[in-house]
Order: C-alpha cells, then sequence, then structure tokens
C-alpha cells in the first residue's frame, strides 16, 4: 500500500500487536441512534432520534439565542459541518476513485462536509489525527482490506476519533481481492513476490526489512475484524450513486440502523433485464468461461452455461456487469446472513447434468480456481476463510 510520502506511520514508535490485544471499545458514546425499524432507503417516517454530535453541541452550555436590546439583528447561528475522513488501508486506490466520479457533485460534498484528513488527496498527517478530541470526526469512511500493522494502527485511530465508520468498499467489507492471499503463507507470499517472480532480479536476496518498516500480517482481515464498525457499504469499487446516497442519509441524519449494509435487500438477478430468459430448470453440464463462446447479450449467463454470481450477490450496483455482456462476479457480496460460495455451489449443485464420476470431475476441471471464483471479494469473512482472519490473537 502507499502511503503519502510526507505521512509519517507511527507504528514504529507503538507496535501495533500489543494494541491489537486491547479490546475494542463499542462505540457506545456514539450519538448515532438510528430508528429501529429504519430501512435503508430514507422514508420519510425515518428520522434520527438524536442528532449528529458536533464539537458546539458538544462543549457548549450557553443558550443557543442570547437577546438583545440592541437594534442589531442577531446574526443567524454558525452552522459546523461534520467531519469526515477517508483512508486507505490495503486497497488498490479505485475506491478512492468513486469519490472523484462524483464529478460535480464532489463540490456539494466538500461544500456540506469538512475533510479533516485524506491521505490519498490531501497532506494531512497522522499526528493531526491523533492531536484531534476523540468522536471530534463524524464519519471515517475507510477502504481496503488490512494486511499491516500500520493500517490496524490507524483503524484503532480512527475509531477512536470518529462517531461513524464506515467500511467502503469490497475489501474493508469482507477482505476483497487482498483476501485471496490467505490461500497462501506470508512467507510464501514474499518469497514468490521478492525472490521467484519471473520479472524479479534480487541476486542479494533481499527481503523487506521489517523492523524499518511496518509488520506484514500473516493474514488478511476485514475491517470489523480489527475494530467496531457501524456501516458497510459494497461494491469493487462501491457506485459513486452509493456513496451519494450514504453522504445524504448523513446529512439528512437517516443512516439505518447500525450493522446494516448499505444497498439493496434482494438480488442481482431479482433487478437484472436477463432474468426472464432464466429458466426454472437450470441444467449444465460443464461450467464455460465467457471468453470460450460468443456470449448472447440478451440471456441469462447461467442459461447459456456461463457462471454469474447474480443469484448469491446483492443487488445495487445498477449491473455495469451484466449489461455489458459479463457476467457478474458478485463483488457487492452476499445477501444478509448468506454465505456467498456456498449459496451458489449449493445452486450450481442442482444445475448440473453429471453423472458419473468421471462428468462430476469434468464438471469441477471447469472451474479452474474454485476459491477466486466463489469467494472472490469475500474470503476473509467466508465459511472458508473465516477461521484464519477470525483469529483474534494478536496478529502474524
Ligand atoms: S474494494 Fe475493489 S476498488 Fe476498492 S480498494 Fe478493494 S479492490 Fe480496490
Ligand atoms: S444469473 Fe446473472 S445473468 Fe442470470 S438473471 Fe442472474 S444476474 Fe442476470
Ligand atoms: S454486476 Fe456483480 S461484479 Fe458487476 S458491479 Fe454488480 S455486483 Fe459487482
Amino acid at each position: 500500500m502507499k502511503q503519502n510520502s510526507k505521512t509519517k506511520p507511527s507504528s514504529k514508535a507503538k507496535p501495533a500487536k500489543s494494541k491489537a490485544k486491547t479490546p475494542v471499545k463499542q462505540n457506545s458514546k456514539a450519538p448515532i441512534k438510528a430508528p429501529s425499524k429504519a430501512s435503508l432507503k430514507p422514508t420519510s417516517k425515518t428520522k434520527q432520534s438524536v442528532p449528529l454530535k458536533t464539537k458546539a453541541s458538544v462543549k457548549s452550555t450557553k443558550p443557543s439565542t442570547i437577546k438583545s436590546t440592541s437594534k442589531v439583528k442577531p446574526k443567524p447561528p454558525i452552522k459546523i459541518k461534520p467531519k469526515v475522513a477517508f483512508y486507505w488501508c490495503s486497497s488498490c486506490g479505485g475506491c478512492e476513485e468513486t469519490v472523484v466520479d462524483l464529478e460535480e457533485k464532489i463540490l456539494d460534498v466538500v461544500a456540506a462536509v469538512d475533510i479533516v484528513f485524506w491521505p490519498c488527496a490531501m497532506d494531512f498527517k497522522y499526528d493531526d489525527v491523533e492531536a484531534m478530541p476523540d468522536q471530534s470526526i463524524t464519519v471515517s469512511f475507510i477502504n481496503g482490506a488490512i494486511r499491516s500493522s500500520e493500517q490496524e494502527e490507524i483503524a484503532h485511530l480512527l475509531r477512536k476519533k470518529s462517531q461513524i465508520v464506515i467500511a467502503f468498499g469490497a475489501c474493508a467489507y469482507m477482505g476483497g481481492i487482498p483476501a485471496l492471499a490467505n490461500l497462501k503463507s506470508k512467507a510464501g507470499i514474499l518469497e514468490r513476490s521478492y525472490l521467484k517472480s519471473p520479472t524479479v532480479i534480487n541476486k542479494e536476496k533481499t527481503l523487506p526489512d521489517e523492523k524499518k518498516l511496518p509488520q506484514f500480517y500473516d493474514t488478511v482481515y476485514a475491517l470489523d475484524q480489527v475494530i467496531d464498525v457501524d456501516y458497510y457499504v459494497p461494491g469493487c469499487p462501491p457506485t459513486s450513486a452509493l456513496l451519494a446516497q450514504v453522504v445524504t442519509l448523513l446529512l439528512k441524519g437517516q443512516l439505518p440502523p447500525k450493522g446494516s449494509v448499505v444497498g439493496a435487500k434482494q438480488s442481482l438477478c431479482a433487478t437484472c433485464d436477463r432474468n426472464s430468459s432464466k429458466p426454472d430448470d437450470l441444467k449444465t453440464s460443464v461450467v464455460k468461461r465467457i471468453y470460450q463462446i460468443q456470449a448472447d447479450p440478451d440471456k441469462c449467463f447461467l442459461a447459456q452455461g456461463i457462471l454469474c454470481m447474480g443469484p448469491a450477490t446483492r443487488a445495487g450496483c445498477e449491473g455495469p456487469c451484466v449489461s455489458g455482456n459479463m457476467p457478474c462476479t458478485g463483488c457487492f457480496g452476499p445477501l444478509d446472513g448468506q454465505d456467498q460460495g456456498a449459496k451458489l455451489i449449493g445452486a450450481f449443485g442442482g444445475f448440473h447434468t453429471a453423472e458419473t464420476e468421471k462428468q462430476v470431475q469434468e464438471m469441477v476441471d471447469s472451474i479452474p480456481d474454485p476459491a477466486g471464483t466463489f469467494y472472490r471479494y469475500g474470503l476473509s469473512k467466508s465459511l472458508l476463510g473465516s477461521k484464519r482472519s477470525n483469529n483474534k490473537e494478536g496478529r502474524s
């Protein structure tokens, strides 16, 4: 992960390993009490029971208006803007692009909020955040998975300083693409990257010096496996429309109940234009990959024998892949309470027509990367990978 070159990681001074053992305090003081029956979409009935805390509202004990006998009109009260932080952990930078992709709407966002920390775009230091009062940041959007001691340390710092923490994007929400590295060990990754990759020339066999650098963990964690998280925004990356929706909900005080995933409550198939061509009784003998056939642009991919994660994926992305004649790979993650890979593997079990052991093997062989296919974005939180990443006994 690239950090702002001027941004000083303070992980050397305070090893994150010891912090990791400290139980993360729940945000019990957070003033956001979302209504219990609030839906993800704001409705006129959805009200924020307690307004967002601002520095002024926390500290001021003076009456909001002062009676004056002079003829000078009282000044209107100063509106305190919500303070917003953006941070990236183990991230490709795509989630940060989503903010930029707001285009002209970004001007509305910048006018409505104070951005107090955004290492990707602005020259803030970690020390600046450390100097802020606790919970003085209204909301922190954190993208990327947790792969190093520096990322964990800053995640803890932002949790302490923020009223609301949002896991933004598939990597922060579920581990994302970086979590596929959990299929390998740290030693194996370093060996491949620094010694054995065909494009690497490293005659001295130099490896990263962890005495000088943040510790590179053996395991990739989703954000809520390290700190308490209030909301999740899915997608790789989330759409700008979804980000705009979250900011609007925040500004209107209409955020859903804590722990919600901001997105649709139905599967992608329910919103897909091809759904009407999805036969009730799907049958296929092998899984074809998109490059192997000329896909019919109007027909359900599953009906064409192409694996599409739509049945096991949350809607809300506006379907850019399927409308571009590419099957869904599942970046919006599972619906509440489901294991995305298990759901599709289970469904696929009913689709195949294999009857002999040989035919079953052919079917299995037609999916060359099962973990990367069924758990591309969510290995850290999946049934398959969560045992490893749920280890809270210190990072390694
Ligand atoms: S969710 Fe996707 S776009 Fe965002 S940081 Fe992860 S890989 Fe990049
Ligand atoms: S499986 Fe894919 S193509 Fe078929 S209806 Fe669902 S999302 Fe659309
Ligand atoms: S279609 Fe699937 S992979 Fe594509 S953006 Fe939507 S959820 Fe993500």
